[in-house]
């Protein structure tokens, strides 16, 4: 049978936020275990304690204690108006939490004020954490061969290209290149060779795209390249730039001046794109470019 008392604690409990209840004679009477987590007290520790002990040691901004005086849950309490302020408590192993709180009363069928509770989230800088993740994933987002971004963070960038253009309507486009017989290359030139030529290309691609351009490497010998803020006639004539830097690149081997051609399908993304239409709808147009020569590009005709 459903019970509605243990569905609302259950709930309460799960939450991300930490919760605790206090009664008008401010002792705890409840305290979830997201409380535990950002405070490092348990339930046990606290429950029936008076928060007026001091158990929180919240303070302010400027170090004042916010336990004693100038209490929010306390204030509350008083005049059953919400309150919400900034404040730091105090984690069990001494360092200090930053946190939002927000106090609210707890009145009975009367009206009549019987409690409060205190919800804090955490609210430490995850903005620099995140940012020191980024380092660490960008190690993870290279293709170690070419130094250019790999098949993830390509696939990431365009989900997060095609929500801009969904939501803000921010145009893009997207180059799916690859290169033409390049198994002639690797046969005869041997694979070392192969690799070079891939290098080449890439610095080729990375240096001539503008600063908020990029190519990453998709697989093999095959690349994408993410061009924002462009139409379908420039996007076609960022494309046989593209097309035409290549052609004029070349390594030198034994005296010998060893280039590749390109192919490329070239679209722009559409409000109803997924990452999946859109890559497929580039890559039949590189099969088109792949049917008729090579070393061309096709784009989308609307
Ligand atoms: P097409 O013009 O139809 O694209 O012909 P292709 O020869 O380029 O295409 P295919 O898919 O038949 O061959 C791609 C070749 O790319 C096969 C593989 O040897 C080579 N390749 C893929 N990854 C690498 C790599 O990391 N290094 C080297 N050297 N070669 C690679
Ligand atoms: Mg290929
Ligand atoms: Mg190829």
């Amino acid at each position: 049978m459903f019970n509605k008392k243990n569905f609302y604690e259950n709930l309460v409990d799960e939450m991300y936020d930490g919760v605790y209840f206090v009664d008008a004679k401010r002792c705890i009477t409840y305290w979830n275990q997201a409380a535990s987590r950002i405070t490092g007290y348990s339930h046990d520790e606290v429950m029936g304690q008076r928060c007026a002990d001091n158990i929180l040691r919240h303070v302010d901004v400027d170090g004042k204690n916010l336990c004693i005086d100038e209490c929010p849950v306390k204030k509350t309490l008083n005049d059953g108006v919400s309150r919400e302020m900034e404040a730091f408590l105090h984690h069990k192993k001494g360092h200090r939490v930053p946190v939002l709180i927000r106090t609210s009363p707890i009145r009975d069928e009367n009206g009549v004020i019987t409690g409060a509770v205190e919800l804090f989230s955490d609210h430490t800088d995850y903005e620099l954490i995140k940012q020191r993740l980024a380092e660490l994933e960008k190690l993870a987002y290279i293709d170690e061969l070419t130094q250019l971004a790999n098949r993830r963070y390509i696939e990431i960038s365009i989900e997060m290209h095609l929500q801009e253009l969904k939501r803000y309507g921010w145009p893009f486009g997207i180059l799916f290149i690859d290169i033409d017989n390049f198994k002639v290359i690797n046969d005869t030139k041997g694979h070392i060779i192969g690799d070079k030529v891939l290098k080449m290309l890439s610095r080729t691609f990375s240096g001539n795209a503008r600063p908020f351009d990029f190519f990453g490497r998709w697989g093999g010998e095959e690349f994408l390249a993410i061009i924002r803020n462009v139409d379908l006639p420039m996007l076609k004539s960022i494309a046989h730039r593209f097309r035409m830097l290549v052609e004029q690149s070349f390594i030198t081997y034994n005296g010998q001046n060893i280039s590749v051609t390109i192919s490329i399908g070239a679209t722009v993304g559409k409000a109803n794109d997924t990452s999946k239409s859109l890559i497929e709808r580039a890559d039949k147009f590189l099969y088109q470019c792949k049917n008729s020569g090579k070393n061309c590009v096709f784009v989308d005709d609307i």
